[in-house]
């Protein structure tokens, strides 16, 4: 099935249109998913000719490929005459009637039927006022569909994330909105549900009687790079557990779908958020640490306070490990630890369900050396590797009865990987296709930040020690000590301190 659209992008001139938007349309345009019969309007501030548009959209497609000559294939070309750029100050009214104007006229020229995605990859301070104007200048069409796609942050905490919610519910109802978490776009994560409720024997040992943890670990070697503007006024609490965490914990904490739905599941996730308990400050002091990188052992990299942009004082977090306690049916009581940061020993984006201890080990009694049982574990890897690992117990081919751990694997080869659509092209997708399941609703965002709010309040009312790891480990000590005073350990990347 193929769609008609006008696409309104607000932001065309700006880093994530470049990077994930353009190339995750043309990607849908080479699949055939996107024909002749759609348009795209690029909005933003720099007055840009159209066919100086259409450079940068080849060039973004260029950046983004492997073929050399993509800039210059037909198909290419082609493509990027599908988009019109409109030079746009997103506070001013007459620019609205000028963008109606060329709304319509492309709707007419390529038979759009009034559909259309207005999608916000901007700052978003502009969200409201975008689409205020969007509903009082009548971009809004009464024939066909409307649909807003608005990127993070969404908001700053509960207060400013409602103020913002009731901005766009203005304009918007909540079955047009589109809240883009793109880690609800990467498979591993689409896989989560396939492997709980795909599997009788993993569904059936997904309770508190035979799960002992789970963790989450989302661990980055980088640095902050270039983003330290953002990054100072976010931290890693806002930046990575409010919603690509806090999402994870609801697809492997939600009950059993009745059926795979966009209504189904978001239901099912709201009531798993909901369930996650929201702690006192007191808790929540106990139970979420920081941290902030400092230097590398070997002095060669800078610590935070001295990386381009960031304040020498900073008191932000580049580091955040967590333990959440869940009330949600079957899984109520199993801790789960969280646990993300930048300039971690290596990258690497894993979630490890732990299974209790076996109590009666019957190999004991066979008086040979190796009859320890370890822990089962069930590791979904996320990235860069993208697979899954059981490991298990199994004898060890002595004349005795010894036993050894094993793991079975199955890792995605590169081939298997590269065919995967990126996850900005699936939602693009799924945005067309008006099925929001991979989209967070706003009761999943509001609860998200009701729980991470207490932290942060927490946080900035107390001035800490920083730095506080040494770059290049796995985080501070106290990251460690959640889990040894609970005699557990981090399935990934224990350190010994
Ligand atoms: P950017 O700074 O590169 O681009 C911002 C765009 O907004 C530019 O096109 C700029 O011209 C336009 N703009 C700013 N003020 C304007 C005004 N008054 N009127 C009209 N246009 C105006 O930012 P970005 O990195 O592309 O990010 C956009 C949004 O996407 C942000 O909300 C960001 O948090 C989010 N986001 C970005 C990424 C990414 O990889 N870049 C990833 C996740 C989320």
């Amino acid at each position: 099935m193929t769609q008609q659209a006008l696409f309104i992008i607000f932001g065309g001139t700006g880093d994530l249109a470049y990077r994930k938007l353009y190339p995750s349309l043309f990607r849908l345009y080479e699949k055939g998913y996107l024909k002749d019969d759609f348009a795209v309007i690029g909005t933003a501030r720099r007055p840009w000719t159209n066919d100086h548009y259409h450079e940068v959209v080849m060039n973004a497609i260029a950046d983004d490929g492997h073929e050399s000559d993509r800039t210059n294939s037909e198909i290419a070309r082609k493509f990027a005459s599908h988009f019109y750029y409109q030079s746009h100050n997103v506070n001013d009214t007459e620019h609205y009637v000028a963008l109606r104007k060329l709304a319509d006229k492309l709707d007419e020229k390529y038979k759009l039927n009034g559909n259309r995605i207005y999608y916000l990859a901007m700052a978003p301070r502009f969200f409201g006022t975008i689409a205020g104007h969007l509903k009082s200048e009548k971009l809004i069409t009464d024939h066909g569909y409307n649909r807003l796609i608005i990127e993070k942050p969404f908001g700053r905490d509960f207060e400013t994330a409602k103020e913002l919610n009731d901005d766009i519910s203005a304009a918007f109802s909540e079955d047009q909105i589109y809240r883009i978490d793109h880690y609800l776009g990467k498979e591993a994560i689409q896989s989560i549900a396939a492997l709980r409720f795909g599997n009788q024997v993993i569904e059936s040992l997904w309770n508190k009687e035979h799960i002992d943890n789970i963790q989450i670990t989302l661990a980055e070697s980088l640095g902050v790079e270039e983003r330290a503007g953002y990054y100072e006024t976010a931290g890693a609490l806002r930046d990575m557990v409010q919603n690509h965490i806090l999402q994870i914990v609801s697809l492997l904490t939600m009950q059993k779908p009745s059926e795979y739905t966009a209504k189904e599941l978001r239901d099912r996730k709201v009531e798993a958020l909901q369930n996650i308990k929201v702690y006192s400050a007191k808790e929540a002091s106990k139970n979420f640490v920081r941290g902030q990188y400092g230097e590398d052992a070997e002095h060669e990299q800078l610590d935070y306070r001295h990386e381009e942009g960031t304040d020498e004082h900073s008191q932000i977090e580049t580091f955040v490990a967590g333990k959440l306690e869940t009330t949600n049916g079957n899984l109520t009581g199993v801790p789960i630890y969280i646990r993300t940061g930048k300039r971690l020993a290596r990258k690497s984006r894993q979630i490890n369900v732990v299974f209790k201890d076996t109590t009666d080990n019957v190999f004991t009694a066979t008086g040979e050396q190796d009859t320890k049982l370890e822990q089962n574990v069930l590791t979904l890897y996320v990235e860069p590797d993208q697979g899954y690992q059981l490991d298990l117990n199994v004898k060890n081919g002595s004349q005795g009865y010894g036993i050894m751990p094993i793991h079975l694997e199955y890792h995605k080869t590169s081939a298997e990987k590269a065919k995967v659509p990126e996850a900005y092209e699936k939602l693009i997708h799924d945005a067309l296709d008006g099925n929001r399941t991979n989209f967070a609703h706003w009761h999943e965002v509001a609860q998200a930040w009701r729980i991470v709010d207490v932290v942060r309040q927490n946080w900035d009312s107390q001035k800490t020690d920083f730095p506080n790891y040494v770059s290049g480990t796995m985080g501070p000590k106290a990251a460690q000590e959640l889990l040894t005073r609970d005699h557990r350990d981090w399935v990934f990347g224990a350190t010994k301190h």
